[in-house]
Parts: C-alpha cells; structure tokens; sequence
C-alpha cells in the first residue's frame, strides 16, 4: 500500500490550494465514482494489428489498479507511433485496447474519437471502476502543438487528472503541460516512482557519487553531461563517447567513432570537471577490431592503432574501474560501454553491470539502451532504479523540472 515516500512524492506533485497553504493531501484528489482521465505512454511496437511488446502496458496496471480500487472510473489517452497530426489506420490503438482488455480480463471501451461530445458521452455511460482508451492522441494535430482549445477538450474527459506517462514529460504536449492546468491533477504510480528516484539524484545524493557515461554519441548528451559533471565525485567516461574525450586528448583512437566536430566540447567538461575537482577516469585498454560488425575478431590493446577501430573497455578499465566504483554510494549510469548488442563487445557493459547490481550502493540506469542492456543481462531487478524514461529522464537530471511536473504543480 502507501509507504510515506509516496506520500511525499504526490503531495510534492499536488497543486497547492489558492490560498497558497500546505500541499493538498493525495486523498484530496476526489476518485470515488469520479472519472480519471489518465495520460499513460502506450506507445507500444505494433505488428499489424498485434502488439509485439506489451512492457508499457503492463506498466500502467498498478496505477490503472489503483484508481479502480478506490472507485474511480478510468479514461486513458495515449499516442502511438508519428502519425503527424492526421488518422492513420496502422496507428490506431485498437489493438492496444484489446491487449489491455486481456491483461486487465476486463472489458475495456474503446472510443474510435480522441475527444468530442461522443467520446464524452461514453466517459460518463462509463461503469464505475470500469476502463475506457480514447484513439491515439497524435491524431489530432493540436496534441503537439501543446494547443489550448484541445487540452479543454481532453480535460472534458474527466473529474480528474493523472499523468503516468513519465517518459512523454519532457513535452509540452496538450494532454502532458495542458491538461493538469485545468483539472485538479496528480502523478501516477510510474511517475512517482521516476520522480522519487531522479529526485533523490538530484537532491541529496550520498556521496561518493558516480556518473557513468558511454553510449553513441557526445552531441546527444551535452547538457546532461555537463549537469551532471557538476554535481559528481566521480565521471566515469565509455562507449564511443569516451573516443571522443581521448581524441580531445591527443589520445590516438584509430577509427574509433568520434565527433570530430566535439572535440572542444570534450575539452571544456574535462576544464570545469577539474575546475570542480571531479575526478574523471578514461579508459585505459579497449577491446577493438578492424572493422564496425558483429564478426568482426575482437582484440585487447592498450593503445589503439589506426587502422583499429574501440568497440568496449578493456578489462584493466573494467578492474580499475571497480576499485573506485565499490566505493561509491550513489551511482548514475547513461549509455552503454560499448557494442553491447554484439556478444564480442558486450564484456564491458556486463562487467559495469554486474558490479552495479552487487554494490549496494543507490544505482539508478537512465537511458533506453543502458535499459535494454541491463535487461538483457538479467540485472534489472538489482538495479535500485531503471529509468523508462529515456529522453525524459535525462531531461529531468539536467534540469531538474519537466514541464509536465511542472504542470502538476501549476494549479
Ligand atoms: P542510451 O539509449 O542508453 O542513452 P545511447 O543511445 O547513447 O544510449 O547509445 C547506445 C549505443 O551506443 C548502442 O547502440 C551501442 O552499440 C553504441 N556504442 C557504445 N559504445 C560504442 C562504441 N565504442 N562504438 C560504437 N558504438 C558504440
Ligand atoms: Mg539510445
């Protein structure tokens, strides 16, 4: 049930009543016979007409769950793929609503509207405690371009307002920044717990505190790299993105993919990490091959040569690596430490992995890849926290507000 953690969450999250007194308690978000217009992030891999990964599904039940144990009836909107404002028949989410009727073994009604005087009508035809899902909200130009009129007519759907869509905050959509404005509004259970999670990153880390970095690219990632280089102890640098700050370096990185156009960027992290006296660790051996394919023959160097292109770190990274890290107490990690998705290049990921999920320390995964790595390797439960974020999550460690939270709280 409630531990005191949520409590705070929501009540941070709750509007403060107009004559600018406490929070308004969780409990005063009205649900019983009330209906829940619930934002979640359905935005599911669809095979024709057959949904090929349920997770974000599943990962709205608690909340659906939850709003229906207390009465509520519960209305739930969502987007599906890049449909650019106009109905496309393969982005319907149809399909989503019976794979959530199964899940639930429930009825679940489906409006084939988004909004509209119909789609309300079937709000209120709407048994308490049961659950409806309104088409794909892209359908409707004005969702993205965050316009007003639309978020009235969404706010129409419901007595309430929950938002379980944290990987969407970081948009100004209609339904994500409008919506909250106009009815009285919470986060939901996903939500929450992103928020605790970050929150915690953000507010009052126990230190030492590690940020570990890798993945694709620099330019993807400079603000939060840059947020979260003031902040750390520690700045541990892999991936494709650790070339990049080795070439800065004058290190030679052979064919390694670098941004050539970042180096300056690389340089000037590196200037206020040690302005800040932030200890940032390199790679020190790399796992390369000749060239970039999953049969490519892997070696271990310590230095790369030219015609060598870095694909992991090496395994004196990895033991070096460790020494620091186990004396970590909060740890952050972002992008992968190399090709992860080819078993030859995966070894640095696993090892970073394995270490994390047996450190006790508080260790949270952001990013989608980092995700499906972690994932993969079976380690997602002894995470502390895997961000579903992705884009989001970085957002929030960056700037530490989204305009979504934001809206909860405007009221
Ligand atoms: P996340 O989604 O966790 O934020 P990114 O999208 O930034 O992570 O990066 C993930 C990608 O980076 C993976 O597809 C991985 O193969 C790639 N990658 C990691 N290290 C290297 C490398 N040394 N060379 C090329 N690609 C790399
Ligand atoms: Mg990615």
């Amino acid at each position: 049930m409630m531990n005191t953690r949520r409590m705070a969450t929501l009540e941070a999250l709750l509007p403060r009543p107009a004559d600018g007194g406490d929070p308004a308690a969780v409990d005063a978000l009205p649900l019983d016979g009330k209906r829940a217009l619930v934002r979640v992030d359905f935005n599911v891999p669809l095979q024709g007409e057959v949904v090929r990964d349920d997770t974000r599904i599943r990962g709205a039940l608690p909340t659906i769950a939850w709003l229906r144990e207390r009465g509520a009836k519960v209305v739930l909107c969502s987007h599906l793929g890049r449909p650019k404002g106009k109905r496309a028949a393969e982005l319907s989410l149809l399909p989503v609503a019976s794979r959530l009727a199964e899940l639930l073994g429930e009825e679940v009604t489906f409006a084939h509207e988004t909004v509209g005087d119909e789609v309300v009508r079937l709000t209120r035809e709407l048994a308490p405690r049961g659950v409806m899902l309104v088409e794909n909200l892209r359908f409707d130009p004005r969702e993205q371009a965050g316009d007003e009129v639309f978020a009235r007519e969404l706010a129409a759907l419901g007595d309430v307002y929950v938002d379980d869509a944290f990987g969407c905050m970081h948009r100004p959509d209609a339904s994500i920044a409008g919506v909250p404005k106009l009815l009285p509004a919470a986060g939901g259970l996903l939500v929450e717990k992103e928020v605790n999670a970050l929150g915690l990153l953000l507010a009052r880390p126990d230190r030492p505190y590690a940020a570990i970095l890798g993945g694709a690219k620099v330019s993807d990632k400079i603000g939060v790299i840059e947020a979260l280089a003031r902040r750390v102890d520690h700045l541990f640098i892999g991936g494709a993105m650790a070339y990049t700050v080795l070439a800065a370096l004058g290190h030679p990185v052979g064919a390694s993919k670098i941004e050539a156009d970042k180096l300056d960027v690389a340089k000037s992290v590196l200037d206020s990490c040690a302005a800040k006296g932030v200890k940032v660790h390199l790679p020190i051996d790399h796992v390369v091959a000749a060239s970039f394919s999953e049969r490519a023959r892997p070696e271990v160097v310590d230095a790369i040569e030219p015609d060598r292109m870095g694909l992991d770190i090496g395994p004196k990274t990895v033991a070096a690596w460790s020494e620091v890290l186990s004396t970590c107490k909060t740890v952050v990690w972002n992008g992968p430490m190399g090709v992860f998705e080819w078993a030859s290049f995966a070894g640095g990921t696993r090892a970073i992995a394995e270490l994390l999920a047996a450190s006790g320390g508080f260790v949270v995964i952001g990013g989608g890849d980092s995700a499906a790595a972690v994932a993969r390797f079976g380690l997602a439960d002894r995470m502390s926290h895997v961000s579903t974020g992705g884009g989001a999550a970085l957002e929030f460690l960056e700037l530490g507000d989204l305009p979504g939270i934001a809206a909860l709280r405007r009221r």
